[in-house]
């Protein structure tokens, strides 16, 4: 018997229960990934998240040879395409990961029906791309139907905690692949997309990630509650990538982190959460990719001057700009300043969180639908936020974050003279310091700015 093993968001071997179910069914099977045109179309596959998807395959491939077996590359429709694979091979079964996206559970749908009318069954398995389901806990009293959500995210963490998470599982010893399957080449990032990768991208696949999660589990995790602001301390895991790709497991992340116990871990498995938590309310909520979850009655401004300002990082505030520098050139940007840049936008410039969601998008490594757009709707105040009205200053913020104005200086060499504290206020420099450098005057009065979302949030 043969079974074919759909890789989707969970490119790994090791805590792999969708590889490890068709092993323990099959003899042969057939590990399966779909360059799907329904994602080429969607415009989701951007430069930076092909390069890293290129890594990962052929980590996964590397892996998988280790064990006997390699990756199946196939190109076109995904469900056209595993049933061909299926077909060939006279597969009994498929199995998948459950999806967590709109579009990975349209697919699933989809998928079942195809199989199902060659008389081969799907299975899908769960706890793969997310630690607890969307709908695997529900509040209580709320007629506990799988639409039902947590809309707020501490009663859902509770509930999250409590739950039993699955064990573990290692990576198979023997992979046996079929001889005669053929497969496409593993692709480059070059024939995925064309566009530039942002220079200081990092690698993707399970080996690095692996690597990371060691590195970070005997070291900075344990400072984690006390250091995951320090916008120049880096002292954030970096893991996020490996999470959306699947090159790490959430359950064994999870895991890891209660072996080594402590505030700093605890502290790290709460943010874990948060992934599960934004995946439920979009799966309950699917029009919240790109509706207001909750509407303010808001009139967004669309000034594209202001807009190109901040996608250039050249508003004028250091902090902001360093942010959206660190974004452009690493393709990933620590948590603390996407909070300060997207309240920048959002409440100073009053621009519409979908325009700053699409440009993160664009580039962000890590980008997906549930946790882009649901960040963005918190942090715009139309989404899950208790208090929608908080306003980020970012002057308060630098001094608070990146006190000594490092962050700043690393990123905005215009500036990287300017010693101490001083380099978050450039406007207030000796005027033959300040004319000397070659950096713009702010965008707008933080006063004016604070009026404007005050008013607008009047009105609404
Ligand atoms: P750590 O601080 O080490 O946290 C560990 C893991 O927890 C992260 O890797 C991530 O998987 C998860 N996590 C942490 N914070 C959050 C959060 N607020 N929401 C959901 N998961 C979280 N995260 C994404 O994975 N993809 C996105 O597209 C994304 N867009 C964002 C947009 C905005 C406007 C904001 C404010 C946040 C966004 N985040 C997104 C959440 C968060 O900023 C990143 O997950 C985090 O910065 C990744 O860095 P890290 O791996 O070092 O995180």
């Amino acid at each position: 018997r043969t079974s074919v093993v759909l890789f989707t968001g969970d490119l790994r071997v090791h805590d792999q229960p969708v590889l490890r179910g068709a092993l323990d069914e099959a003899e042969n099977i057939v590990p399966l990934f779909v360059l799907d045109s329904g994602v080429a179309r969607s415009g989701f596959m951007v430069p930076n998240r092909a390069a890293f998807l290129a890594d990962c395959l052929h980590d996964l491939d590397a892996a998988l040879r280790k064990r006997g077996g390699r990756l199946i590359i196939r190109s076109g429709a995904v469900v056209d395409e595993v049933c061909r694979v299926a077909d060939e091979v006279d597969a009994g079964s498929v199995h998948v990961a459950a999806g967590v996206s709109g579009y990975a559970m349209r697919r699933e749908q989809r998928l079942r029906d195809a199989l199902e009318a060659s008389r081969r069954t799907l299975t899908v398995h769960d706890a793969v791309v997310t630690v607890v389901p969307p709908g695997g806990v529900l509040p209580s009293g709320s007629g506990a139907t799988a639409k039902d959500h947590f809309a707020v995210f501490t009663p859902y963490f509770r509930r999250w905690r409590d739950r039993v998470h699955r064990a573990p599982l290692g990576a198979p010893r023997r992979v046996e692949v079929p001889d005669s399957v053929v497969s496409d080449p593993l692709p480059s990032a070059k024939s995925l997309v064309a566009g530039d990768v942002s220079p200081g991208l990092c690698a993707g696949g399970e080996s690095v990630a692996r690597e990371r999660m060691r590195h970070w589990a005997a070291g900075a995790m344990a400072q984690y509650d006390d250091r995951h602001d320090d916008l120049a301390g880096d002292a954030t895991s970096r893991l996020s990538p490996y999470l959306h790709f699947g090159c790490l497991s959430p359950v064994e992340l999870v895991r890891v982190a209660d072996d080594r116990g402590g505030s700093g871990a605890q502290a790290f498995v709460r943010q874990l959460a948060w992934r599960d938590f934004n995946y439920q309310v979009l799966a309950a909520r699917p029009k919240a990719s790109h509706e207001d979850y909750r509407s303010r009655g808001d009139h967004w401004r669309g000034d594209e001057r202001e807009l190109a300002a901040w996608r250039d990082g050249l508003t004028g505030y250091p902090i902001i700009d360093a942010a959206m520098r660190q974004l452009r050139h690493e393709g990933w940007m620590h948590n603390r300043g996407r909070l300060l840049v997207g309240s920048f936008l959002t409440k100073t410039l009053y621009v519409d969180w979908r325009a700053g969601a699409a440009h993160f998008l664009e580039l962000l490594v890590d980008g997906d639908v549930a946790n882009n757009q649901l960040n963005w709707q918190w942090v715009a105040g139309t989404g899950t936020d208790t208090r929608p009205n908080r306003v980020l200053n970012p002057l308060t913020q630098a001094g608070r974050f990146d006190a000594d104005g490092t962050y700043v200086r690393r990123w905005v060499p215009e500036l990287a003279e300017i010693g101490g504290p001083a380099v978050h206020r450039p406007w207030k420099l000796p005027k033959d310091t300040r004319s000397r450098l070659d950096y713009p005057d702010p965008l707008v009065d933080l006063g004016e700015g604070l009026d404007r979302f005050h008013r607008a949030r009047d009105k609404g």
